[in-house]
This record gives structure tokens, sequence and C-alpha cells, in this order.
């Protein structure tokens, strides 16, 4: 399988890279991504052959499929990273909520959220890599909160390699802070940064396509790269959990081989959202995929009206923050597939300079033969994480928000899969908020009185969060997030 480049080619950069070159390198000509340049055939038959397969056998398989460059023995110790989720037979259970409504907890991972699903195989594969090259790799992330956690536990002490974490100061739970600045490893470095998700981004997007940066790294040896869902490394084990949860519908009699389903995914930066994308173009049973949004609605207006307009937008604090982005990288990707090249890096270039792109009328239509979109609010999410308490069912705001999809976006009664990214414990206030009218400002006392109203524990492991040493303290301006790094090498 080789990869192309989304805005095209400069003479530069290489026409076409291998899966392991676009991990390590994931930046293109024109700032663009690299994109499969082919799918493989995934459909009914794929889908027979793998109805009793476990999650790590079927993810072997898609691998397999993608006809990926990395040893077997590599990618076999890094699906081995699923047995150490919950329940190692069961790393993504799918469970049904109410009517047609399923939800694929893509949570049981060491950080409790869905960063892992991609983050713990991927991490494993590119420090491998690292080593068996003996190159020395820096790789940069920008979270809102989840990715920082799961990106710092995946490389922890691997050798090879060096990571350097922004989030943003206050956007951030105090579960997924303690998450990152408690990581006591050499090799990790974590900085809070004065300003919003997109602006670490941003920053993140800067130092990656950096001649300066990249040439004082090449002077101490080290190559960059980076573990945002930008990089396909992370995509390709994002596909998978589409095929698992499909399949798990059919083992659960909830439907017949082939019939189709809804996918509806919780969506900011669309990693998870093209997952699905891939899938059905690779043939999986796939109505529509139902992208769900907070207030920061940008892809709603996307994909409602072909305008993909910032210039009056600012990202808004919600309590989904995972989800407040405006510039969502991976829709590139989907414009690409379906557009080519040449649009794609006109509509780029349209969104750089002008802060906004519309897609014609034709594209439009196509964009809605394949996705339907709404937001919630804030206070709609609410009233989901409480009705679906009532039926027994807790959940995290983000999954929230795909009920509103739920009940707004579907034509046809067909299941659907709600893919839920987060477990409580990562946004309790806003559920205890919801499930009792309290209001918290500090996670520990929200922890305790959701478990209480639940009737379940707190996780051990969240909770031995409060009792750790702070390790990073540095809370920077956005202009010396450089030299920071630097320093730290
Ligand atoms: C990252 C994240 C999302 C958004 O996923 P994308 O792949 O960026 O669209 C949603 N919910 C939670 C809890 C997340 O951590």
């Amino acid at each position: 399988m080789q990869f192309i480049e989304t805005r095209g080619n400069d003479g530069q950069h290489p026409e076409k890279a291998s899966f392991s070159e676009v991990i390590l390198a994931p930046i293109s000509s024109f700032g663009g991504i690299y994109s499969p340049e082919s799918l493989p055939e995934l459909g009914e038959a794929f889908l027979n052959e793998h109805i009793g397969s476990n999650y790590k056998t079927l993810a072997g398989a898609v691998l397999a499929a993608f006809e990926v460059d990395i040893e077997t023995d590599i990618i076999d110790k890094a699906l081995s990273l699923y047995d150490s989720f919950d329940d190692a037979n069961n790393p993504v259970p799918v469970v049904k909520v109410f009517d047609d409504l399923y939800v694929s907890e893509l949570w049981h991972g060491p950080t409790c959220a869905f960063k892992d699903m991609a983050l713990q195989p991927f991490g494993r594969i590119l420090s491998s890599i690292a080593q068996n090259r003996n190159e020395h790799y820096l790789i940069l992330t920008a979270t809102s909160g989840d990715t920082g956690p799961a990106a710092l536990e995946t490389f922890k002490n691997k050798n090879n390699v060096q990571l350097a974490c922004m989030y943003p100061d206050g956007g951030t739970s105090d579960v997924q802070r303690l998450q990152m600045v408690t990581e006591d490893a050499t090799n990790l470095k974590v900085i809070g940064v004065k300003g919003d998700f997109d602006d670490t981004q941003s920053a993140l997007k800067h130092l990656l396509a950096s001649k300066e940066f990249n040439a004082t790294l090449k002077e101490k040896n080290i190559h960059l790269s980076a573990a945002n869902s930008v990089n396909f490394g992370r995509i390709i084990f994002q596909t998978i959990y589409h095929i698992h949860s499909y399949l798990e519908l059919v083992r659960q009699k909830a439907i017949q081989m082939g019939e189709k389903v809804y996918l509806n995914v919780p969506s900011g930066n669309f990693g998870n959202a093209l997952g699905g994308y891939y899938a059905m173009k690779m043939g999986l049973p796939v109505e529509k995929i139902l992208i769900a949004s907070n207030k920061n609605n940008i892809l709603t207006q996307l994909i409602n009206t072909g305008a993909y307009d910032l210039t009056k937008l600012e990202v808004i604090a919600t309590t989904s923050p995972a989800m407040d982005i405006l510039k969502s990288s991976n829709i590139e990707r989907v414009l690409f597939d379906l557009f080519g090249p040449q649009r794609t890096k006109e509509l780029m270039f349209q969104l750089d300079q002008n802060k906004q792109y519309q897609l014609t009328e034709t594209e439009l239509k196509q964009i809605q033969s394949i996705f339907a979109a709404d937001f919630c609010a804030d206070d709609e999410g609410k009233k989901y994480i409480k009705d679906a308490f009532a039926k027994g069912y807790l959940m995290d705001p983000h999954t929230a928000t795909c009920f509103k999809t739920y009940e707004t976006c579907r034509e046809k009664p067909l299941k659907t899969i709600v893919y839920s990214t987060a477990e409580w414990t990562k946004f309790s206030p806003v559920i205890a908020n919801a499930l009792t009218g309290e209001v918290d400002t500090h996670d520990l006392k929200a922890l305790n009185s959701i478990a209480q109203e639940a009737g379940i524990e707190i996780p051990a492991i969240i909770k031995g969060l409060f009792e750790k040493d702070i390790v990073h303290s540095s809370i920077i301006e956005k202009d010396d997030i450089e030299k920071e790094i630097l320093s730290f090498l």
C-alpha cells in the first residue's frame, strides 16, 4: 500500500511513500498530509471470514490487507497491547442501550479514553521502527485533553523516542491534566500553553513545517514526527473498531450480515469519523456516518451547507472539550478522497488565506450522500446523560452529543452504533451536574458523588492520580513553545 499527498507533489517530497515512511514523517508537500492511494476491499467475504475473530485477529487482518511494511513480530507485539485493556478478551465492548441504539465503548484502555485505541499500538510500532533504524525521534503532540495522556502512556520510557506534549492550560479536566503532569519519565515533556487547543495545534503544525526548527534538530541528530491524528499510523487503527463493532452487532443478532447501519461519531479532529469513512469505502455496510459536534459546530455547518467559514467563529469552551475544535484536520483527507489533490490544495489554501471555503452544489451532494451532521449544546447533552442514566447507562458528555444526531439525523430506522469516546471518570463534574444538579468544580468530589449515585467504585487508577506528585509544572506563552522544547532536548 502506497500513500500519496492530499495537496499534490512539490517535487521535493517523495511522490509516494510507504506506511512506515508516512508514520515517521507525516507532513507532505504544501502542508498537506499523506493518504492511502487506494483502499483494500473488505466487503462481505472479509466480514464473513472474520465473524468469529477476536479483536486482535481482526486487527491483524486489516493491517495485512493494507499491506503495511512493518515486520510481523512488531505488529504482533503492538496488537498484544489490547490485552492490557479492561477485558483482554473483549477490548471494545458493544452495549445495547435502547431501541436501535448500540454503544461501542472505545475507552477501556490504560488512559480511559478512545485515544488509546490507536496510540497504544502506534507508539509501540513507531519506537520499534526508530530502534531498528537506529534513529532518534522527537514526537510532538498537541492535545485538548485525551491525546496527551494516551501519547505519554505509550511513549513512556521507550528507547529512541522523546515526546513533547502541549495542552491548553485550563482547557482540560483535572483528571486529564493529572494524567499528564504526573507522568514521570525522562523522555517526556509536558507543556501547558496559555491559549486554546487550536493554538497548540497551530504551533505543532508550524514546528513540523519549520525549516529552522528541523535544521536545529538535524544538528542534534533528531528526526521530527507527530502523534496527532494527521498521522496515518493512528488512522489505520481507527478503521478496525468500526468493522469490529459491526461484526459485534451481527454476533449479537441485532442485525443480519449485510444489513446497513448508521455509524454515529462524536467528532473533533475527524480521525474517528475518517476511520468510519474508510471502513465504509472498504465495503462495510454503512447507510451514513452521523457526525455529532458540540457548539463548535463547524462540521455541522460544512456538511449541511458546504461552507467551512471560520471568519466569525472563535473556539467556545464546552462540556465536551475534546471536541472544542474549529480546524478539523482530517476533513482534508475526505476532500482529497472525493475531489482529488488539485481541488483539495485550492480549498486548503482558501482556508489558510481567507479563513473560509465553499464547496460547490455537486460537491456538497457527494458529502451529504455519506455524512449527516448536527450539534448538541451543553444543556441538551446533560439531558441525554440524565435520560440514559435513568435507563441504566452511564456516559460521558462527548458520547452524549451522539444522542442528538441519533434523534435528528436518521432517515431510516436502522441500527445505530454510537461511539463512546471516554469513560465517565474523565469528565465527572459535568456528569455529576447532569445527574444531581450539583455544581462541583473539582473532579474528586464529582467522582465520589457519581460513584455513589450509580452504586459503583471509582477505578483505582483514577483515584490514585490525586495522590501522585506533579512532575511537569511549566505553563508558558504560545510564542515560547519552540524555546521550551529545545531546552528539553
Ligand atoms: C479525541 C476525542 C474526540 C474527537 O475525536 P476525533 O477523532 O478528533 O474526531 C471525541 N471525544 C473524546 C473523548 C476524545 O478524546
